[in-house]
C-alpha cells in the first residue's frame, strides 16, 4: 500500500514499487497492458497491474450513481483506491453497501478531523528495532517485506505508515537480517507489509534464503492478502518454495466476509490447505462489513469448509481516516459469544485488540 502519502501531500498516484533497483523483477505501474511482445510477465503480475485505481471505474463496473465520485475521489487523494478485479467481481452489482466494496471505496467520513484517532494505533515505530524489521513480542519479530499491496483497505492499520524510509533493495535487509542472526531468542519471522506476496517468486526466494541461513530462525510466516485479492498469486512455483523451504510455512490470510470466499479465491485456498501448508484467517470487525452474527458465522463457516482456520478477529486499531468501521468492544463480545454458541469450537476466532506495548496482541 502507499505509505506516508497523506502525510507528505504528495499527490495521490500510482502505488510506488519496491525493490526500484530490480525494476524487472515488480509490478510495473501505470498498468502495462497488453504485455509488450517478448516481455514475460506472468498472470498474477499482469492481474496486480490491471488493478481499478480510478474510483469513476468502480462505480461504472458496479453501476453504481456517480455522486459517489466526489468524495470517493477527494478521499482516494489521502489514500489511493486499490482493488484487483477478481475481487470486483465478487461484489455485487448495484449495491453501494457491498460488503466487499465497503472495504475498498474511498468515502467522505476519511476526510473528518478526529482527535481520537492517530496515525501510528499499534506502536508500530517504538517497535522498530532494524530498517524494516519490527518486533513486539517473544520469539518472533515481523518484516515490512514490502509498501505495496494488492488492495488498498480502507481501515488499515498502517495507511499512515513511513514505508518510504524502509528497505526496497535486498542489500538493504542486511542490517535486518543481522539483527535477527544476532538475537538467537527468536525462531518465526513473519513476512508482513504492505503484502509480501505483491514480490515476485525470485525476491521472495532471495529473502527467505537469507532467513533460512539463520540456524534459529524455524518458522516463516506469511501474511498475506493477496490468496483472497488476488488469487492467480497461489501458483504452483510459490507453493514449492514455501515447501521447500528449511523453514516451516505457516500462511495466514486476510478476509472479513464470506462473499471474499468463492470462485478463485476458494480454489486458492483449496490449493494452499491440500499443499499442506497451514493455513490461517486473520479478520478486521468492521462496521457496515461483518459486524452481525450471520456475517461472522457465513465467513468462519465458508473458512472452514476449505480448510482454512479462523485465527484472529481483531478489534479495529483507531487509525485516522477510518474511525467510521469502528465497532464498540461490547458489540463485539456479543457477536463473539453468538458465533460461540453456533459454531464448532475450532471455528470461533480468537477476539483480539492490539495495545501498544504489551507482549502479545490483548484477548477480549
Ligand atoms: C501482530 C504481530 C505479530 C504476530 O502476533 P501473533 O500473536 O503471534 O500472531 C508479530 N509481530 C508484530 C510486530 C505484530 O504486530
Ligand atoms: S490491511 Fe493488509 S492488505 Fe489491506 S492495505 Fe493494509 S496491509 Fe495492505
Amino acid at each position: 500500500m502507499a505509505g506516508n502519502r497523506e502525510i507528505s501531500g504528495e499527490a495521490a498516484g500510482p502505488v510506488v514499487p519496491d525493490f526500484p533497483s530490480l525494476r524487472d523483477d515488480i509490478p510495473q505501474f501505470p498498468p502495462a497492458r497488453p504485455a509488450e511482445a517478448g516481455e514475460p510477465q506472468t498472470d498474477w503480475r499482469r492481474s496486480l497491474s490491471d488493478a481499478v485505481r480510478d474510483p469513476a471505474e468502480l462505480l461504472e463496473l458496479l453501476r453504481l450513481p456517480a455522486d459517489l465520485l466526489p468524495a470517493a475521489r477527494q478521499a482516494a487523494g489521502l489514500f489511493p483506491l486499490v482493488v484487483p478485479r477478481s475481487f470486483v467481481s465478487r461484489m455485487k452489482v448495484g449495491d453501494p453497501a457491498d460488503p466487499l466494496l465497503r472495504q475498498v471505496l474511498p468515502f467522505a467520513e476519511e476526510l473528518d478531523v478526529r482527535t481520537d484517532l492517530v496515525l501510528d494505533p499499534v506502536g508500530d515505530s517504538d517497535a522498530r528495532i532494524a530498517p524494516g524489521l519490527l518486533q513486539k513480542y517473544e520469539g518472533r519479530a515481523l518484516l515490512v517485506s514490502t509498501g505495496v499491496c494488492a488492495v488498498n483497505c480502507r481501515y488499515c492499520f498502517r495507511r499512515h505508515y513511513p514505508y518510504g524510509d524502509e528497505p526496497r533493495r535486498l542489500d538493504d535487509w542486511q542490517p535486518a537480517i543481522d539483527a535477527l542472526a544476532a538475537d538467537d531468542t527468536l525462531h518465526e519471522a513473519i513476512l508482513s507489509g504492505g503484502d509480501p506476496l505483491v514480490l515476485t517468486d525470485a525476491r521472495l526466494a532471495a529473502l527467505v534464503e537469507r532467513l533460512e541461513s539463520i540456524p534459529h530462525l524455524k518458522r516463516l510466516r506469511i501474511h498475506s492478502r493477496l490468496p483472497i485479492v488476488l488469487p492467480d498469486r497461489i501458483t504452483s512455483s510459490l507453493i514449492d518454495l514455501l515447501r521447500d523451504s528449511r523453514l516451516q510455512a505457516v500462511m495466514v490470510v486476510h478476509a472479513n466476509h464470506a462473499h471474499e470466499i468463492q470462485g478463485d479465491c476458494a480454489e486458492a485456498l483449496r490449493t494452499l490447505v491440500r499443499s499442506g501448508i497451514p493455513t490461517l484467517n486473520q479478520a478486521v470487525l468492521l462496521n457496515g462489513v461483518n459486524d452481525s452474527v450471520a456475517a461472522l458465522a457465513a465467513l468462519c463457516e465458508s473458512l472452514g469448509n476449505l480448510g482454512v482456520l479462523p485465527y484472529y478477529l481483531h478489534q479495529f486499531d483507531r487509525v485516522a481516516g477510518a474511525g467510521h468501521f469502528e465497532v464498540a468492544e461490547a458489540r463485539g463480545l456479543e457477536l463473539v459469544e453468538q458465533l460461540r454458541a453456533k459454531l464448532s469450537g475450532y471455528l470461533v476466532p480468537r477476539y483480539v485488540r492490539e495495545i501498544a506495548g504489551r507482549r502479545s496482541k490483548t484477548p477480549l
